[in-house]
């Protein structure tokens, strides 16, 4: 069922909800190759789709609450930009001002990380919180589109804990400068797909022509490595079994009970090969705050190593 739903879709703008990434020259790869997207796997499709359900729920949430939640998945209107993308909804809050929603749903762990900020420190909460989970830098941009869209001044993030459903609620005014400079990125990323798509079939296949119009690489590799493009990009790296996220609260609590039996030394044998066993098979994995690598040793026997994300 879930496999179905993993397919590529034809990209003909800029998706506001990626314009914070990182790396431009994966964005040009987005509205140019996304035939050749490397595809996700079905943990991360149940990711995914278990987002939909909490943003369905806080909506639901916040209804019952008194709110009337309005303009929902409304398409942002800036074509002059090739910006696409679909706004949560918006609210009217007990102060009469319509406020633009955004709903992400996160793990314990993000949550965590954001939860020492008070409701008006978003971009601290989210430059603090992205040193362990990049991911998040997207996010900021995602709201800037959507204020400059709407013309709205302030905006309100929902962050829900997807464990114990707690909410945390940011406040976010617009701000100016750094919306013309996600702007600016997307002019020029226009201008890269423009001046790709003036190529013929033939020239766009060779490295050479990519590496002259798009943006160039950046140096963090362990970005790359979660890139779908990066065998496009960097084809001579070999990046090993790619990364994949799961979401399994049991196994994850198993395994903060076994680093925490390991440090006291008790007789943790059965939590031990029951870890083993989970672990067999995972090359590469994130699982909340751990990553779990592992490989066939040369006796047949699986080698597994856990690392606490820091
Ligand atoms: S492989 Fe790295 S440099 Fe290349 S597009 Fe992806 S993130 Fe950017």
């Amino acid at each position: 069922m879930k496999e179905k739903k993993i397919s590529s879709y034809p990209v003909r703008s800029n998706w506001a909800s990626q314009l914070g990434d990182k790396c431009e020259r994966s964005l040009v790869f987005h509205r140019t190759h996304w035939r050749e997207k490397q595809k996700h796997n079905t943990t991360l499709q149940f990711i995914f789709d278990e987002g939909h359900i909490q943003e369905r729920a806080v909506k639901s949430d916040l209804m019952e609450c008194g709110f009337e939640v309005f303009e929902s998945e409304r398409a942002l209107d800036m074509d002059k930009y090739q910006i696409g993308g679909r706004i949560d909804g918006k609210i009217i809050g007990p102060d009469k001002i319509k406020y633009p929603v955004e709903i992400k749903s996160c793990s314990p762990y993000v949550f965590d990380k954001l939860g020492s900020f008070n409701q008006f420190q978003y971009w601290e909460a989210i430059e603090f919180a992205s040193k362990t989970f990049p991911h998040l830098l997207r996010y900021p941009a995602q709201m800037q589109l959507y204020l400059l869209d709407s013309e709205e001044n302030t905006g309100i993030v929902i962050f829900k804990n997807k464990t114990n459903g707690l909410l945390k609620i940011f406040y976010v005014d617009l701000d100016y400068e750094y919306t013309e400079i996600i702007l600016k990125k997307a002019e020029r990323i226009n201008k890269c797909v423009h001046l790709f798509k003036g190529l013929s079939e033939e020239e766009q296949k060779k490295k050479e022509n990519i590496d002259k119009i798009f943006p160039a690489q950046i140096s963090d590799r362990d970005h790359c490595k979660g890139c779908g493009y990066n065998h496009i990009c960097l084809p001579d790296i070999d990046w090993g079994s790619p990364l994949k996220m799961e979401d399994d609260p049991e196994f994850e609590s198993k395994i903060d009970n076994w680093f925490k039996r390991k440090m006291e030394n008790a007789d943790f044998k059965k939590l031990d090969e029951d870890i083993r066993e989970k672990c067999k098979s995972r090359e590469n994995v994130v699982l909340g705050k751990y990553h779990i690598t592992g490989k066939e040793d040369a006796r047949g026997a699986w080698r597994k190593k856990i690392e606490v994300i820091k």
